[in-house]
């Protein structure tokens, strides 16, 4: 059972859990979150088994400060503005990821974008002590609505965590807004804690509703993450020129003619699997092979999630979900 501590006495402990890759619920001025360090697939693949999210969509990337946003992301002078105007609060900002970011593919579904936003009170603390930055969505089981207070936290995820921060009634209670800035325009891709007319205020522009014509929103494309290769999910055999994405101990059979071969976990660890997912997929994508197998995975815990994206990889790319 989770232990809740105030945020006065959580301090060491929250921070020796995400040292150790594991997660800890926090208070955030939005709603609480289920924060894990950004860098670690590990603690990553814990959100999701913890919170049953049965895909995985990218994650907010929580930060310190402004440097700390600028050493994942490139800002345009337009998300810079927005960002000193309403940070530390409940804005966020997507953005190119930079190179040599640091953060985990999981975080932000392999897309070449990201989440981001500085959150108020502990949240900032802990971030700034950790000195990496920390994904967190909401702490509540998937399909619930969020939680707002640490018992709401503990009541739901209390068996699965080992740490809820009580920082009280969460002053906003509704999510962070969500505003990307494209070209000389900003979109509002979810409302939320900042309003509308406050974001228009700074910027002078009538904020763009809904998603623009033809562009889906991540992860909900069927093909979304769809490499070069073809992907054939369930393999029990290789064929000759095939790459192979392994699971497990029992490599399918003919593995041994395979043109490359990753093993998302040889100890048949679904959490290991999860934060290999997207870098074995894209590594086996850049050996050329036309065509990636990949061996069976069981459906439980993460194994959901996983099958979920291997199943939009292998995906007839032209087909819509
Ligand atoms: P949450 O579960 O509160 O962390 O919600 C995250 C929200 O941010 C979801 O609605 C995501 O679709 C959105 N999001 C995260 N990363 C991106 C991104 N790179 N591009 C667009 N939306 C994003
Ligand atoms: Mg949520």
């Amino acid at each position: 059972m989770a232990e809740i501590l105030s945020v006065g006495e959580a301090m060491e402990q929250a921070l020796a859990l995400l040292e150790g890759g594991d997660v800890v619920a926090i208070p955030t001025e939005t709603v609480y979150g289920l924060a894990s360090d950004a860098t670690n697939g590990v603690g990553v693949a814990r959100i999701f088994e913890a919170k049953g999210r049965p895909r995985f969509n990218p994650l907010i990337a929580h930060v310190a400060d402004l440097a700390m946003a600028e050493r994942i992301a490139i800002f345009d002078p337009l998300s810079k503005r927005l960002a000193e105007a309403f940070w530390s609060g409940p804005l966020t900002l997507v953005l190119p990821l930079r190179p040599g970011n640091g953060i985990h593919p999981l975080v932000t579904a392999g897309l070449d974008t990201i989440a981001l936003r500085m959150p108020r009170g502990f949240g900032g603390e802990l971030i700034a002590r950790l000195g990496r930055p920390l994904a967190a969505p909401s702490a509540n089981s998937s399909g619930k609505i969020s939680a707002t207070t640490a018992q709401a936290v503990a009541a739901d995820l209390g068996a699965k965590i080992r740490l809820v921060v009580d920082g009280g009634a969460t002053p906003v209670g509704l999510e962070s807004t969500i505003v990307k800035v494209e070209g000389n325009s900003v979109r509002l891709l979810r409302p939320g804690g900042i309003a509308a007319a406050d974001i228009e205020a700074v910027t002078g522009l009538k904020l763009q509703r809904g998603a623009p014509a033809g562009i889906e929103a991540p992860g909900r494309r069927a093909s979304h993450y769809a490499p070069g290769a073809a992907v054939r999910l369930d393999a029990q055999n290789v064929v000759e020129g095939e790459a192979l994405l392994a699971f497990g101990v029992r490599r399918a059979e003919g593995w041994q003619a395979a043109a490359a071969l990753r093993n998302l976990s040889a100890s048949g660890d679904l959490r290991e699997a999860a934060s290999n997912l997207f870098a074995y997929l894209q590594e086996l994508d850049r050996s050329g092979a036309a065509t990636i197998a990949v061996e069976p995975i069981p459906f439980e815990g993460l194994g959901e999630a996983i099958n979920d994206r291997l199943f939009r990889a292998a995906a007839p790319r032209d087909k819509l979900d």
